[in-house]
């Protein structure tokens, strides 16, 4: 099964207590596609400018990551710049330039597609579309970030009738919810039609909420932290390619699994810059972390 990624590819400039990297490669649709790909095919629909460097392109498809419904629009590709503070706990965004996604759109006109869906990180009206464009019969999972919860939740809000999986951090869960207990604002995502929600906590976790499950997570603690950017959407990605690994019917279990396989995921994420955490990995690191992190909360 493959997975049909959207959302951005990106140029990120990140500082962190541990260093700093310029114009490397980043975007929501870059960690999550690198990440599903140790389980399933992983397509990304986005555009970048002439300007993205061909190496980065020649790495995502050296991982297996099928670009050809990137488009390759005329102007500067989207660039994200951003600094954490001692606590790695936020990232605090200082110039987003969207480039060519103020120009991306998608035609009306698109082939069915087969397998699922996730909706990385990107504007929520282009979410929308995406769905509404498609024939598809798979999962659909969404993430979103604090800029579209500030600048287009009512977008969102419409979103989630669609969506089976919707993911968001604590902070955001809050913001969009209006709520302070995290129940309350799971809750009410649920209400406006999100299936099962995933609320993630940072290094603390993530919570998961669907009608019948309630299931919670430690973090998968790791040392020598280096930069948090993309942990969300490794999580995203990880998650989601368990899910579309095989014909797998879509029972608690299984979606226990794919919720540890995401925090695995991330765990490795952060571990490096862009997104070198995970070129590193393979298959047995995964598994062999799952095993950890099995016996570190069975009791
Ligand atoms: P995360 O750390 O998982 O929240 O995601 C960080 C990634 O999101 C970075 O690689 C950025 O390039 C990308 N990003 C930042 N702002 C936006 C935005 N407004 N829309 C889409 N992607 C973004």
């Amino acid at each position: 099964m493959s997975l049909n990624i959207l959302g951005s590819l990106a140029l990120d400039s990140v500082e962190t207590p541990f260093g700093r990297e310029e114009e490397a490669l980043g975007g929501s649709a870059s960690y999550a596609a690198i990440a599903s790909s140790f389980f399933c095919d992983a397509k990304i629909h986005s555009a970048i400018g002439e300007d993205f460097p061909k190496e980065y392109v020649e790495l995502l498809q050296e991982n297996g990551v099928d670009l050809s419904e990137v488009e390759v629009l005329q102007g500067k590709t989207f660039r994200w710049k951003a600094r954490y503070k001692a606590q790695m706990d936020h990232a605090y965004t200082l110039r987003t330039e969207l480039g060519v996604f103020s120009d991306y759109d998608l035609s009306e006109e698109r082939p069915p597609i087969k397998g699922d869906i996730l909706l990385a990180n990107i504007d929520p009206e282009l979410q929308e579309k995406f769905l509404s464009f498609y024939d598809f019969s798979g999962i659909v999972a969404c993430d979103t970030m604090g800029h579209w919860i500030s600048t287009k939740k009512n977008a969102i809000l419409k979103l989630l009738r669609k969506v089976d999986i919707f993911l968001l951090n604590d902070a955001e869960a809050r913001e969009i919810s209006g709520e302070r207990s995290l129940l309350d604002a799971a809750r009410y995502l649920n209400s406006k039609g999100a299936g099962m929600v995933v609320i993630k906590k940072g290094e603390n976790g993530i919570l998961f909420f669907k009608k019948g499950l309630h299931f919670m997570l430690p973090g998968y603690l790791v040392g020598g932290v280096q930069d948090p950017t993309g942990a969300g959407d490794s999580f995203a990605g990880g998650m989601m390619g368990y899910l579309s690994s095989s014909e797998r019917e879509l029972n608690d279990i299984i979606l226990r699994r794919a919720l540890v396989y995401g925090s695995i995921i991330a765990s490795f994420a952060v571990g490096e810059f862009s997104v070198k955490g995970l070129l590193k990995i393979n298959m047995k690191d995964i598994t062999e972390r799952y095993g950890k992190f099995v016996e570190l909360t069975a009791f």
